[in-house]
């Protein structure tokens, strides 16, 4: 059974007979790609698994706490700008974004801190509290970090690596910028005291990737920081979900919810390869459209809703040999007391870093040691929990599902541990303290969020699974079938996932073009 889609037009009183484009998942990767096609001219379908948007960034309310699943950290807003400019509108009509400073404090096993300050000034002030013999080794690494921004992000991280060629014309000047060394490897080469290698290598984590095998591109994430801020919108992250639903829906696009795709239809194309011609969903209905995009899990698209028939490069053998991110523990929370004392973002280290960092990684079991990221956003809007209280999450990188934990049986204790680390060192008395509380677990990310092995940011980005070894925003093996997210070019985060987007709206053909080519009739095709 095949159904034609009729979105509501701007205009109601006429059919809305635009070239029709299926977004499967409604992560930030999904709605902004959604805007670039409803610019471009498409009428756009979301279709979601779940019952809100957002993906990785669903908002959870409980008990008067409102609590952002997943992204905290705001860089490079300038990307959610553009996407606003593109419907024609202010993000700051809608968005109330603040600037966190500091940035974030890294809290070290020995109770010394560092406080990673927004003013260039004080950071480098801090730099030589540490170690003053290090200072100039930082300038210089910010000053390299820089140069890979604007070679890694400004100039490449919108470009599409459709070909091995693309990427080898600009291979000497990432060899040049360090590229091939590791985030951890490149730091050490500018500076010696161990605490601060800590403090200027571990952002790839932010985006699922270990920082000694992590390609140094990836220090352009320094460069974002001290160049565009760290920011939290007012209302949280889910201001800036709902903000984008709001763009779609005055373009005319629409979201179904409680919609999970099962297949991507195929038709038998020239020359061997097929094209992309609608979905299938879990019961059965089908829907036409002229152009896919899938935003959900890449691995898990081609490995799940593409026969393999129609797949020669990604492969189930491909997939099955690829790395993978690791996984998080999360734990949200909410207090019936507040901690004025704590930061917005803290990072509690661990007594280890690189041993614990390769046994999450190796992903052979639970670690007893952990290092803490914890997120405390009512620092910064107190209304998202009740009057006098505190909302939290703290999050435990833990190994992917590879390592065989039973979370079911240990996600408590886990937790129960996490709570007592808290409660010694930033939060005293927190279990009495405790209002609501629920978790996060690596089976949830591939039971909820269809990602392969539960990896909290698909594939891992280390070098050889970067630009054009990643999967491309248009897919390789399918005509008419695109790809944004973390998992496909240029990678996890919200600037990766934004850039994704934008990558689409450059690689997909307006749709006038579409509708203006021979044989274009979505009645017909809808009814095929
Ligand atoms: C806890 C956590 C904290 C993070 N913190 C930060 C941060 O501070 N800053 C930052 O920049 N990044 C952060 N990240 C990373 C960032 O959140 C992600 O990289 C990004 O949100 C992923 O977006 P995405 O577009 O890939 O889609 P996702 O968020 O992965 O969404 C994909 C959507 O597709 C849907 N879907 C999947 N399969 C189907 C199907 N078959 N049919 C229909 N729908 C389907 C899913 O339900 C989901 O809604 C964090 C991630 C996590 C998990």
């Amino acid at each position: 059974m095949l159904t034609l889609e009729r979105t509501p037009s701007l205009d109601t009183s006429t059919p809305d007979t635009r070239p029709h484009a299926v977004v499967i998942g409604s992560g930030f990767g999904g709605l902004a790609g959604a805007i670039q096609l409803g610019a471009k001219g498409w009428r756009v379908t979301i279709l979601e698994t779940l019952d809100a948007p957002g993906g990785r960034a669903y908002v959870h309310q409980r008990e008067g706490f409102t609590f952002d699943a997943g992204p905290t950290l705001i860089t490079a807003p300038f990307l959610f700008e553009e996407l606003w400019t593109l419907c024609g509108r202010r993000m700051s009509d809608d968005i109330d974004l603040r600037l966190v400073d500091p940035f974030y404090k890294l809290v070290f096993d020995d109770g010394e801190v560092i406080t990673c300050h927004a003013d260039p000034a004080a950071m480098a002030a801090e730099v030589a509290r540490i170690s003053p013999e290090d200072l100039a080794g930082y300038r210089r690494f910010m000053a390299r970090s820089e140069e890979i921004c604007k070679l890694g992000f400004e100039e490449l991280g919108h470009v599409p690596f459709l070909s091995l060629g693309a990427m080898a014309a600009v291979a000497p000047d990432l060899v040049r910028l360090g590229g091939h060394r590791s985030v951890h490897g490149l730091v050490a080469s500018y500076v010696k005291h161990p605490k601060l290698r800590v403090a200027l290598s571990f952002h790839p984590l932010f985006v699922g990737g270990n920082p000694f095998d992590t390609t140094a591109v990836y220090c352009m994430i320094s460069d974002f920081e001290r160049r565009w801020g760290v920011h939290f919108p007012i209302g949280g992250t889910g201001a800036l979900v709902k903000g984008l639903v709001s763009l779609i829906e005055g373009q005319g696009g629409r979201i179904r919810y409680g919609a999970e795709v099962s297949e991507i239809l195929l038709d038998e194309g020239v020359q061997g390869r097929s094209r992309a011609r609608g979905v299938r969903l879990a019961g059965g209905e089908e829907m036409a459209a002229d152009l896919v995009v899938s935003n959900a899990d890449a691995a898990f698209t081609y490995r799940k809703l593409v026969p393999a028939r129609a797949r020669k490069r990604w492969t189930d053998k491909r997939l099955d040999q690829a790395k993978y991110s690791m996984s998080l523990f999360v734990w949200y929370f909410g207090t019936r007391r507040r901690y004025p004392e704590v930061e917005h973002h803290t990072i509690l280290l661990g007594p280890r870093y690189q041993g614990l960092i390769q046994d999450i990684f190796s992903a052979k079991g639970l670690p007893e040691d952990m290092s803490l990221y914890l997120h405390r956003p009512t620092a910064t809007d107190p209304t998202l929990a009740p009057e006098g209280c505190d909302a939290f999450y703290v999050l435990s990188p833990v190994p992917h599902l590879d390592a065989g934990i039973d979370w079911a049986a240990v996600a408590e204790p886990y937790r129960q541990a996490i709570s007592e680390r808290l409660s010694q060192t930033l939060l005293p008395g927190l279990e009495t303290e405790l209002v609501t509380s629920f978790v996060t677990t690596p089976q949830d990310f591939q039971d909820r969020l269809s990602s392969i092995k539960g990896a909290a940011f698909s594939l891992a980005p280390t070098l050889l699974q970067s630009a054009w070894f990643r999967p491309t925003n248009r897919s390789e093996d399918i005509d008419g079938l695109y790809l944004v997210g973390a998992g496909t070019q240029p990678g996890a985060g919200l600037p990766g996932v934004l850039s994704s987007a934008r990558i689409l709206g450059a690689l997909a053909p307006d749709a006038d073009s579409v509708q203006r080519s021979a044989g274009h009739d979505p009645s017909l095709r809808a009814s095929r």
